[in-house]
């Protein structure tokens, strides 16, 4: 049986002159290799600039990598036209007031994948819309209201409904909680994790916080500079780092957490 999602050796560059006689590229991925299957998750950790949301633009098929294989059940994806990244590949975002259109309300934000989909008429669609909405524990009245008048978790939980209403089997979630309260990140990854047991969806769960991920995550990636420093088993990789780069990143993770519970 074929993975689920699996990338092999992504790389890729971005041109940073655009001076014709002096041309430079910068490699923000050098080589990144990871397997995933149904109901898994991922961490993807490194600090800031280490090439995540590259990765993950790439994963959603917002870019193209310059070299490597994407694998979606075992297809190459880069190479097959007819992919619906859209409807098996969704992401969220570090910001869901950035992610909503506060122009739209909830019920446009939420139908618009559907739409651009052509899924269903204008009554399965408000089904959809009113059941999505419960699974992330929001009211379905709330369909009529804007994004303003949410909380920055209820506004996390609508982007999540709006990347699950065409059904996805994977969800590339870029810092998810970075900019919540602590009170409500707890919430939304304990909401993510529910979703993951009833629908058995894979996670690519992206996060600078070594010690955050440890708890929930299947397998871990850490990043450096765009370098793959390490790639394993969760309980392996915190009882065994192999790279000098992790050690030091759970040792700040460490010091950080005494720092805050003091
Ligand atoms: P992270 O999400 O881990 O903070 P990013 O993937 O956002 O890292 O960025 C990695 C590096 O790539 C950074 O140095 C960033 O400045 C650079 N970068 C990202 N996007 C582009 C782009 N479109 N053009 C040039 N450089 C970019
Ligand atoms: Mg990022």
């Amino acid at each position: 049986m074929p993975s689920l999602l699996s990338a092999k050796l992504i790389r890729k560059s971005y041109k940073v002159s655009n001076n014709p006689f002096k041309q430079r590229y910068l490699e923000i991925l050098k080589g990144v290799s990871f397997t995933l299957n149904p109901g898994q998750t991922l961490a993807v950790v490194g600090e800031s600039g280490s090439g995540k949301s590259t990765l993950a633009r790439i994963l959603v098929g917002a870019e193209k990598p310059d070299s490597g294989e994407l694998l979606f059940e075992g297809n190459n994806i880069l190479k097959d036209s007819s992919f619906s990244w859209y409807q098996n590949i969704r992401m969220i975002f570090q910001n869901p007031a950035a992610s909503l259109n506060p122009r739209a309300s909830i019920r446009q934000s939420l139908e618009e994948p559907l739409i651009n989909a052509r899924v269903g008429s204008s009554q399965t669609r408000k089904e959809r819309i009113a059941e999505v909405l419960e699974l992330v524990g929001l009211r379905p009245e709330y369909a009529d209201r804007y994004p303003h008048t949410f909380s920055g978790g209820q506004r996390q939980r609508i982007a999540i409904a709006r990347a699950l209403m065409l059904n996805p089997k994977v969800i590339i979630a870029d810092e998810p909680v970075s900019a919540l309260d602590v009170s409500v990140q707890a919430q939304i990854i304990n909401l993510l994790l529910d979703l993951q047991d009833q629908l058995d969806l894979a996670y690519v769960f992206i996060s600078h916080d070594l010690g955050l991920v440890q708890h929930f995550s299947d397998k871990v990636l850490v990043m450096h500079n765009g370098e793959q420093k390490e790639y394993g088993r969760v309980g392996e990789v915190f009882s065994q780092p192999q790279s000098k780069y992790t050690i030091e990143l759970l040792n700040a993770s460490a010091t950080y957490r005494r720092a805050i519970e003091r």
